[in-house]
């Protein structure tokens, strides 16, 4: 029996690692535990509540059809939860309400709406260009749409936008979001088992299509045919296409020239890497999507330590909650650093001397030239050496480069500085809290 129900477990897990990405996958399922099968019900245990509304609001969808896929269509899903870390669970159910069959076919995520898509001046265009279409599948010269940009900047989200929109409207019956890979394993399929032509019709006779990544289909030559007539076959019908890819047409090398003279055809758009602002206003989306109030300096630190990408900013925020969640801790700034430590390193060491010097100035209130100045006046001297001591513990520079930024000092005064401060550190709490708030300055300024 339990050799069984963690064999059912493993058989899910493969299916859904298909569907997450790989942080997602390690943040919230593989901390569920399988704990009884009953029929066709399947109760899963998770470690806390926060992590069973985690999932039902973010995973239902994929849980669901992992499962059914696994044990047909009556297939129910039970969660037990584990409460205050005892043994003592509670069940509940999945909300998952059964979707519509169009709904099911389009293997789109409900999710990626356009009300949950944040508009920055990196996306503007892409957003409106996709709404355009989204209001009127097919009825603009935005034939097809094609969103380019780099990973997890938000291709996947506006493009299944578009089709949570025009079906929400009720402007298509059909909508088939596909990514360019599963297409080409589908065709691979077909051809093995002599079902082109029903993988052709079953393409060729939706309202909309929406391909993911089309750059996979690089030199795959069959592949490519099959979709050039697809292509053709929706474009004469006056169906929207619509499609995503890692960089311009132009670029995209191995694949033929009459289809990359297709694709721009309509409209051509990209989304851009997202300024600080759009990252912190990302950030308080999703959080107040989950129901989660935190300081705004969590956001702020986030924003300004992960510049990458929207998946990893994501993913950053979604640690802290789990970690947070498991261990009961409240969700502060300290934890965010020390959780956010690995991520953010590269960045903080890259802090300059001269960033240092101006934020401890600002912080105290005169010109940053004064901490290179021969000056002795007392608080002048105390902020200089504050700011000595921070350039020590905050950048990779020597005592002696250190000495030489600070209007040319020896290295000896900079030693001085550094014992002085940590003696104050331990006897003046005024220090503390002043060595502190810089401190979080330049970690939160920093980009
Ligand atoms: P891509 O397909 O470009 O690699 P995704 O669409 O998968 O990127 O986006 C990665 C994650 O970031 C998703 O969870 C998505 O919801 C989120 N995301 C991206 N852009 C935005 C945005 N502008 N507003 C809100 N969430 C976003
Ligand atoms: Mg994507």
């Amino acid at each position: 029996m339990s050799r069984q129900i963690d064999q059912l477990w493993s058989s899910i897990l493969e299916n859904i690692k298909k569907e997450v990405n790989g942080n997602s996958y390690a943040t919230w399922f593989k901390t569920i535990k399988p704990a009884k099968i009953d029929g066709a019900t399947l109760t899963i245990q998770v470690p806390s509540q926060f992590f069973y509304e985690w999932l039902e609001t973010h995973y239902s969808d994929v849980l669901n059809r992992a499962i059914m896929y696994e044990l047909g269509p009556s297939a129910k899903l039970l969660y037990s939860v584990i409460i205050d870390s005892s043994i003592q669970s509670m069940q509940l159910p999945s909300m998952k309400k059964t979707a519509p069959k169009a709904k099911a076919l389009s293997n789109i995520n409900e999710r990626f709406t356009f009300d949950s898509f944040v508009e920055g001046d990196c996306n503007k265009f892409a957003k409106a260009a996709s709404m355009t279409v989204a209001k009127s599948p097919g009825g603009t010269t935005f034939n097809p749409l094609l969103v380019y940009g780099g990973v997890g900047l938000g291709k996947t989200h506006l493009i299944q936008a578009i089709g949570n929109l025009a079906l929400l409207q009720g402007l298509v019956n059909r909508v088939m979001y596909v990514d360019s890979e599963r297409f080409t394993m589908d065709f691979i399929d077909s051809i093995q088992k002599n079902k082109t032509t029903e993988f052709s019709s079953q393409y060729r006779t939706v309202d909309l299509l929406i391909v993911d990544d089309i750059q996979f289909f690089s030199n795959k030559e069959r592949t490519q045919d099959e979709f050039f007539h697809t292509f053709n076959a929706l474009h004469n019908k006056g169906k929207q296409i619509v499609l995503s890819s890692d960089r311009p047409p132009k670029e995209l090398n191995g694949i033929e020239e009459r289809l990359i003279s297709r694709f721009q055809w309509g409209l051509v758009v990209d989304i851009q890497s997202p300024d600080l602002e759009t990252r912190q206003a990302i950030l308080q989306k999703k959080a107040e999507e989950n129901g989660l109030e935190l300081p705004v300096e969590i956001f702020q630190f986030i924003a300004a330590n992960i510049t990458s990408n929207i998946r990893e900013l994501e993913g950053a925020l979604i640690r802290l909650l789990a970690y947070a969640s498991l261990n009961g801790e409240d969700i502060t700034l300290d934890l965010a650093k020390r959780l956010l430590k690995d991520v953010c390193l590269p960045q903080m060491r890259a802090i300059s001397i001269e960033f240092i010097q101006k934020t401890a100035a600002d912080y105290f209130g005169f010109p940053d030239d004064m901490m290179r100045a021969k000056t002795r006046k007392k608080e002048i001297a105390q902020a200089r050496q504050i700011a000595m001591y921070l350039c020590k513990k905050l950048t990779d520079n020597s005592l002696k480069t250190i000495g030489l930024h600070f209007g040319g000092r020896d290295h000896t005064t900079v030693i001085h500085a550094l014992t002085t401060v940590e003696h104050m550190l331990k006897n003046d709490a005024k220090v503390q809290d002043q060595v502190d708030a810089i401190k979080n300055k330049i970690e939160i300024a920093q980009l």
